[in-house]
């Protein structure tokens, strides 16, 4: 048979990928093990910027384009500046960290890169497999970030988009305050479904201006440039400026389960169910999961990790968007209450999967307990009974 043979594979070597790769490094020289990382366009990053918060530099620090000590939030009662102490929110550009993760990986002898389309993974045996160009690859273990087809059931889950679009806009006055970055600002439309502007100023005359929405479908590409236009110009205040670059992008927010693995396949990133339901946000979880991948590796383990953070999280998450769906409150609503009435870091806390129940308490309490609930309880009935 036609067969190499690595002590690891990635495949798919896109943010969780490479993540892994660079997190797995100081292994790989100490054990002398060997590395295959697949994908089918090596250097393509696709134009992405990653934001996230945490409390201490991450393992991507040298890399971080802009950091943001201060965030805004405008929702029903106006702007309310959120001290998010001791978290920093930072922005990592795809074109840097493509860059930087190729050096470390590309000068490493321990790793062998390949291009191409994979067909099929599977697992068997000792060895996981992956089969591409006519040849097969095998590992002691695959560590797989590309995403199967999911067959929805959605009489059980909820399967919203994340859509969005952002400029990076050059205005001819200095309208941004450099230091502060707006999370989100809901004084827009919400009739297309959960509508949000977020604003991340890279100086004082240039700044991310992203047009997010989450619903169930895309919308034509001229809406999109509508509010965008429309939420610089008159919210903004800005009557002139250049579009330096764009960035478009569509993140699944569902509920539905992903799995986490088959045998010595181990699914990681979006594909791994690392993408938070409820936000989007994924950065933060793909690193969290490769500190605990390849800790239990170091410890001679198998790398499957069985909890990265408590399974009620996953409840929390599914109840938000079937509130959604069933529009029994709106996202404005639920995203005003918790910013506003909330301590924000906490929230960053609780939005990471780190609180501990007494915090989530504090948090919910504030939130219209009785919608909440009966959710959360419709939710388990559907879930386990079949019953929407
Ligand atoms: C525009 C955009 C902005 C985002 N911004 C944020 C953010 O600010 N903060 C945040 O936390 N999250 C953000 N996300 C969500 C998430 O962090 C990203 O989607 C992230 O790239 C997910 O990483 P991944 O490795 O799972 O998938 P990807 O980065 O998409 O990597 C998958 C890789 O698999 C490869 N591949 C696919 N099929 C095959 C095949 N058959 N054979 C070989 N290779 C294959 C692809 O080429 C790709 O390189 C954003 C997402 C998008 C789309």
């Amino acid at each position: 048979m036609n067969m190499e043979k690595y002590d690891y594979i990635i495949a798919g070597a896109g943010c969780a990928g490479r993540s892994l790769a660079v997190h797995l490094m100081p292994y790989l020289v100490a054990t002398g093990k060997s590395l295959l990382m697949i994908d089918e366009d090596w250097q393509e990053h696709k134009g992405k910027t990653w934001c996230f918060w945490e409390t201490q530099p991450g393992i991507f620090e040298s890399i971080v384009f802009k950091k943001w000590t201060k965030l805004f939030f405008s929702g029903f009662s106006g702007k309310k500046e959120l001290d998010i102490h001791p978290y920093t929110y930072k922005m990592i550009r795809s074109v840097d960290f493509y860059d930087y993760t190729s050096s470390v990986i590309e000068n490493s002898s321990s790793v062998t890169i390949v291009t191409g389309k994979i067909e099929q993974t599977y697992s068997s045996g000792q060895y996981a497999y992956v089969l591409l160009n006519g040849r097969t690859y095998a590992a002691d273990y695959v560590f797989n970030s590309i995403p199967a087809p999911v067959k929805k059931e959605d009489e059980k889950y909820q399967y919203f988009l994340q859509h969005f679009k952002g400029w990076i806009i050059q205005t001819d006055e200095d309208i941004f305050h450099p230091a502060a970055a707006t999370l989100m600002d809901f004084n827009t439309f919400q009739k297309m479904g959960t509508s949000f502007f977020y604003v991340l100023p890279l100086s004082s005359n240039k700044a991310m201006v992203e047009y997010t929405v989450f619903s169930t479908a895309l919308l034509q590409e001229s809406e999109y440039q509508l509010a965008l236009n429309k939420y610089i110009r008159g919210n903004l205040g800005c009557k002139k400026f250049d579009i330096l670059e764009e960035e478009n992008g569509v993140i699944p927010m569902s509920d539905h389960p992903l799995p986490k693995g088959t045998g010595r396949i181990i699914n990681i990133g979006t594909a791994g169910g690392f993408t938070k339901p409820s936000t989007g946000y994924t950065f933060r979880f793909i690193q969290k999961h490769c500190v605990a991948m390849v800790a239990q590796l170091s410890n001679g383990g198998h790398p499957l990790v069985n909890n990265s953070f408590p399974r009620r999280f996953a409840y929390y998450d599914g109840t938000l968007l079937r509130l959604l769906r069933h529009n029994n409150i709106a996202g404005k609503e639920i995203f005003s209450i918790l910013f506003e009435k909330s301590q924000p870091h906490q929230l960053l806390k609780f939005l990471d999967n780190e609180t501990s129940i007494l915090q989530e308490w504090n948090i919910f309490k504030v939130l219209p307990k009785k919608k909440f609930l009966k959710a959360l309880i419709e939710r388990m009935i559907a879930v386990n009974w079949h019953i929407s």
